[in-house]
């Protein structure tokens, strides 16, 4: 489903320019400032429509979460008749049901008190009934089921039409001529047809259905699947039958029936062709809404190319015309208010988010609705003459303005909160931006496979799909999905950058740091820092998770400039350039190179990217015999420490610790110094924050001291000359000491030029 948006008018652009205003928010402990008034204008239409509806009491079950179902709903088989002008119904549903236990002895069915009901049949015979609550009955069973066991429930029904949700059931008009529709999303089916009693909470129970629809003989009626027959009736009555093949969750189930004009048309794809239907208003059937809902045809390239194929090859898509003030994706057959593509692209690719994969529960919506508004935006980007550019402008107008409440639904009882624009559509949609950027789209769209694989023609949760983004990237992400979907908020990023020239290398240091409200995570995100120096722009990618990070990035020239996040891959409620504040030490160059082998070190030097307070106490050296005693001097000039071994290194590791007593000399902080961090924050490790001893490792080795008694002399020349010869194939060979495949004169000319 999609709420309508509200025309821009320059009322509501001074709303949204206020709503984007910059925002600082220096004391995280602050209450935090009220969202402006109208920032959820989006969301309007809904809410508005949904207070229409009478207030009709919630179920008893109704969010409380499902109970283990007992039943499979195999098949619905609905007929009913429709009088517009009375707003009436009557009709009968025989579902065709398995037995998911033993000794089943009764079944819940959905439908409103506000209809008699005449006839209920277990297998044909009358069963007896008990209404549970205003919207539920329990129909017991002549005899318990046993698991596997199939049978028949036929409920038939007879009363007036009295719409609840976003308008489950209605009768309108549109140009004075009558209209009926149903929207029955999210619980609200029990207002038009008896179904199974899922919980209110369990979407996942899907069946084929036949849809037999009597009405007044001018009405063409919209319905699920592909259409089978009309039939003339007396009364001026007409029978439509639509067959819906695809299994189908219940509130997708639909009709609609009004004086529409239809025009069709084929899509021709990979294998083969389908048809199209639309219907729309005649007073809407202009060549500008026929071009539009045509744009239809390139939208299923589209999908098909970036999610697989279309869902329901062997049925149709169609859209029709209905008063809703935004859509709604029943399955194979769209409801839409009105034709503009962002909508079309939206409920088309419902049919894959939604429809063929739904949600679940209502509390992982954003799995229907996040995915079909990132549609749109995918829409922009690969439409015939889309961009990049373009994907990004359609993100930045689909940016949530508001972060208190979280993606994920803990308790979901009020369907405003399920289907709130900004928690479940714009974040869900960025959600996933935020994934496709931090995995790579070759795994994001593989990720979608993964899930479209696992849960077609079933439910699926948030741990569903973090599951099948597992199993694509090949590392846990629930960082990602705890802090994006379960969490409220987005971060507010500080940042600052300076130039740093050390050595006559030049780097730029970059703070970043996390001023959110204290509710908000500390959030882990990869983040684009759009680097620009004399010599051009380059990307670097740095890995922010904590309050407060320093990131050190050497440069091919002098910097002009560090914009954080410059093409807005990460969802944010807030950043701001701050004046940069001095940060904790970080080693930009370590003598000899750490995991050289080196036959003599004489000394080894640390410097620093600015001055740091360090003293010989902060400093070990260890090797093969232990601890070493040194010599140690810092030079401030050069922020270069040096450490002199008080004797010559005997063969063998040999290790300096730097402990994270060394800190800086301006901030105070501790040294970023670990040296297995990955990514590192600086050039010789660090993970961003104060903090972390760096340890380098060398290797003293003297290859022609080859009986190892730490003396080159007579007595390794007497084991070359005992291996003289071609080396034996294969090795080793270690008196071969300049690896020429054979122990010659060579080598003893080696032993010579390391005597001693
Ligand atoms: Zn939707």
């Amino acid at each position: 489903m999609r709420p309508a948006r509200p025309p821009i008018t320059p009322a509501l652009v001074a709303v949204s320019a206020l709503a984007a205003a910059h925002v600082a928010y220096t004391d995280p402990t602050a209450p935090r400032p009220a969202d402006p008034v109208g920032a959820d204008l989006c969301a309007a239409g809904k809410i508005l429509r949904f207070a229409d509806g009478p207030a009709l009491p919630l179920p008893a079950t109704e969010g409380a979460g499902a109970p283990a179902s007992q039943t499979d709903v195999l098949h619905n088989d609905l007929s009913v008749t429709v009088d517009p002008a009375a707003g009436s119904l009557t009709g009968a549903n025989t579902m065709t049901i398995r037995s998911l236990a033993d000794g089943l002895t009764e079944v819940g069915v959905r439908i409103s008190d506000q209809f008699s009901l005449p006839q209920v049949l277990v297998d044909g015979a009358a069963a007896p009934w008990t209404r549970l609550s205003p919207t539920t009955i329990r129909v017991t069973l002549p005899t318990p089921m046993n698991t596997g066991d199939v049978f028949s429930l036929t409920v038939a029904y007879s009363g007036p039409g009295v719409a609840a949700g976003f308008g489950s059931i209605t009768f309108g008009t549109h140009a004075g001529t009558p209209i009926f529709s149903t929207l029955s999303e999210t619980w609200y089916a029990y207002t038009w047809w008896p179904h199974k009693d899922d919980g209110q909470n369990d979407n996942r129970d899907k069946a084929t259905a036949d849809i037999r629809v009597t009405a007044p003989d001018w009405m063409t009626i919209a319905s699920n699947g592909v259409l089978q027959s009309e039939t003339p009736l007396a009364g001026g009555l007409k029978e439509t039958h639509w067959a819906a093949t695809s299994p189908m969750t219940t509130y997708l189930l639909s009709m609609a029936g009004t004086n529409y004009t239809r025009f069709g048309a084929v899509w021709s794809h990979a294998g083969g062709s389908m048809p199209l239907d639309f219907l729309i208003y005649p007073e809407n059937d202009t060549p500008t809404n026929r071009n539009a809902l045509l744009q239809i045809i390139p939208m299923l390239d589209v999908f098909s190319a970036l999610y697989g194929p279309y869902p329901f090859l062997n049925e149709k898509y169609g859209v029709y015309q209905f008063n809703f003030p935004g859509g709604m994706e029943h399955q194979t057959m769209s409801g839409q208010g009105s034709f503009g593509q962002s909508l079309s692209a939206h409920e088309l690719a419902h049919q894959w988010w939604g429809d063929e994969v739904t949600c679940a529960d209502w509390s992982n919506i954003w799995l229907n609705e996040g995915f079909a508004t990132y549609s749109e935006a995918l829409w922009q980007e690969f439409r015939p003459g889309g961009s990049v550019a373009g994907l990004h402008a359609a993100m930045a107008a689909r940016r949530p303005t508001v972060f208190l409440s979280s993606t994920f639904i803990p308790n979901p009882v009020n369907p405003n909160r399920i289907f709130n624009t900004h928690y479940t559509y714009r974040k869900g949609a960025w959600i996933l931006h935020m994934l496709r950027h931090a995995i790579g789209d070759q795994a994001f769209f593989d990720s979608l496979a993964a899930y479209r694989a696992a849960h077609a023609g079933g439910g699926a949760t948030t741990d569903d799909f973090r599951a099948a983004v597992e199993s694509v990237v090949g590392e846990p992400m629930d960082w990602f999905f705890q802090e994006w979907v379960f969490e409220p908020g987005a971060p507010w990023y500080e940042h600052a950058a300076i130039e740093r020239v050390v050595g006559g290398q030049r780097y730029a240091e970059v703070m970043i740091r996390q001023a959110s409200p204290p509710t908000y995570p500390i959030y882990t995100m990869p983040i684009d820092l759009g680097v620009t120096t004399d010599a051009g722009l380059s990307t670097v990618i740095v890995r922010n998770d904590a309050a407060a990070e320093h990131f050190l990035i050497p440069l091919d020239g002098p910097l002009q400039s560090v914009e954080l996040d410059p093409d807005s891959w990460v969802l944010t409620e807030d950043v701001t350039a701050v004046a940069f504040a001095e940060g904790p030490p970080k080693i930009v160059a370590v003598t000899p190179a750490p995991g050289s082998t080196a036959p003599v070190i004489d000394d080894v030097t640390i410097t620093f990217q600015a001055p740091v307070t360090i003293s010989q106490a902060d400093v070990t050296l260890t090797g093969p015999g232990g601890a070493a005693a040194f010599s140690f001097v810092y030079d401030d000039a050069a922020q270069t420490a040096t450490i002199t071994p008080a004797g010559t290194l005997t063969p063998g590791q040999w290790t300096v610790t730097l402990a994270d007593t060394v800190v800086s000399a301006i901030s105070g902080l501790a040294l970023d110094g670990e040296t297995n961090a990955a990514p590192p924050a600086g050039p010789m490790g660090g993970d961003g924050e104060p903090g972390g001893a760096a340890v380098f490792t060398f290797t003293i080795a003297r290859p022609a001291d080859l009986n190892g008694d730490g003396v080159v002399n007579g007595a390794d020349i007497s084991f070359i000359l005992s291996a003289w010869g071609p080396c034996p194939i294969p090795g080793p060979c270690p008196e071969d000491l300049n690896g020429d495949g054979a122990v010659n004169g060579a080598d003893i000319t080696f032993v010579l030029s390391d005597w001693g």
